[in-house]
């Protein structure tokens, strides 16, 4: 036994750091799909792993030659699919074939067989968050025809043989999926950053330049409505309320821009939220009328909060205007109040308009995210700023065509 240790590791060492230098040329990742280069350059190197496996194989009984080399072929398979997988399998062929011996045929067999295996979860695999489960689908079938090829043409295997060779086939494989599971998630928090950082870099030039085009547009505007008061011109007349529209549509979405990137002094005071609530409410309450929305205020207790009026009121403005606008013929807007964890009370804004998939809620919060013709997609990511400013937080629960509850955490004095 213990001298199949070491060619095991040799194995699983060869399959690890091969599987880090793909890696290192091609991050692996998730999202899009892999072109064709890419395919050609994992097939090749999952090849070379193959082929360096069958190069230190774990047991040599009489003619047949076992060493992990289906594990690159299994996983390359898995993530990339036919034309890599195809690659890995062929160069595996050729070599076990080169090889030769009276066995040769089944070792192509049972390639062949791990091609179509994992091939067949290909699809499952790439749908699926949890990759363990087609994994193991796929595993276990391999097996299956595996040992029952084993059985019919190899008759001289002993249950020891299946032991060696199966437990470290199975640990390696699922280590592989760990392992590149971790890697996929290092890579997507590296682009992530990355992409932060060039964020905010526009964001702060951005700044700059929205500041600059607020003076002459509200010059404009006023020139505008200046002309058309004193003016015979009837285009003039019809359009300018339109041209001012605009101007003020724009104005409006550097004003959010501003908002966010140079928020206001804050200062924390101790407030009533009841009263904030019902200020909010009625400052609210024509535009809910106007859109056939109820807007409805459940809270019961006075409570004290520590937060800055201004801001929370701003908060609650941006997230009571998006539950109205979420709400298509009518409906209502109930706010309500939970007691989840100590020294914070939960605010809740639940409206029953036509909610989110998961998909989208995952964006709710990235600048410029809107689904809406006029929306600047800033309101929630000023919203999320103001709460976090305030050491509160805030959560999202969301069914399409059922409604949306979002839960505003706030400290309690
Ligand atoms: P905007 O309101 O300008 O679109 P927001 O940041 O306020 O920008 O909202 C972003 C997007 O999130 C909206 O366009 C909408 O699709 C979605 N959203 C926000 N709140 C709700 C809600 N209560 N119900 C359904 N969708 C919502
Ligand atoms: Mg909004």
């Amino acid at each position: 036994m213990a001298e199949l240790i070491k060619p095991i590791f040799v194995n699983i060492s060869i399959i690890v750091s091969i599987t880090f230098i793909a890696n290192m040329f091609f991050p692996f990742t998730y999202k899009g799909s892999i072109n064709l280069k890419e395919k050609i350059y994992f097939g090749v190197l999952s090849s070379i792993a193959a082929l360096l496996c069958m190069a230190y194989p774990i047991e040599v009984l009489r003619s047949t030659v076992f060493d992990l080399r289906t594990v690159p072929l299994l996983i390359v398979t898995l993530y990339a699919g036919i034309i890599p997988g195809g690659i890995c399998a062929l160069f595996i062929i050729m070599a076990r074939w080169s090889i030769g011996g009276e066995y040769a045929w089944v070792g192509v067999l049972i390639t062949v067989v791990a091609l179509l295996t994992s091939l067949s979860y290909s699809k499952m695999f790439k749908d699926s968050h949890k990759k363990w489960k087609p994994g193991l689908l796929a595993i276990f079938l391999y097996f299956l025809f595996y040992i029952l090829i084993l059985n019919i043409y190899i008759d001289f295997l002993n249950m020891q043989f299946y032991v060696a060779y199966f437990v470290p086939l199975v640990i390696t494989f699922f280590l592989m999926l760990i392992l590149i599971d971790r890697l996929i998630r290092i890579n997507m928090q590296l682009e992530e950053t990355i992409y932060l950082g060039k964020l905010s870099i526009l964001g702060e030039m951005a700044a700059s330049i929205a500041h600059e085009i607020r003076n002459p547009l509200t010059t404009v505007r006023g020139m505008i409505q200046f002309l058309s008061t004193d003016t015979e011109d009837k285009q003039l007349k019809q359009y300018a309320p339109l041209l001012v529209d605009e101007l003020d549509r724009s104005n409006k979405i550097i004003s959010d821009y501003l908002a966010l990137v140079k928020p206001n002094e804050l200062t924390l005071t101790e407030i009533n939220l009841k009263r904030v609530v019902e200020d909010t409410i009625s400052l609210l309450a024509p535009l809910g009328v106007y859109h056939n929305v109820v807007i409805k205020s459940k809270l019961k207790v006075q409570h004290q909060v520590i937060a800055d009026e201004q801001h929370l009121k701003q908060c609650l403005i941006n997230l009571i205007k998006n539950a109205i606008e979420a709400i298509e013929d009518e409906g209502q807007i109930v706010i309500k109040e939970k007691m989840t964890t100590p020294g914070h009370i939960d605010l809740l804004i639940e409206d029953n308009g036509k909610g989110m998939t998961s998909e989208e809620l995952k964006k709710i919060g990235l600048p410029f995210y809107t689904t809406k013709t006029k929306g600047t997609g800033l309101g929630t990511m000023i919203t999320y700023k103001l709460i976090k400013n305030m050491k509160g937080s805030i959560f999202y629960k969301s069914l399409p065509n059922k409604g949306t509850t979002v839960t505003v955490r706030i400290p309690l004095t």
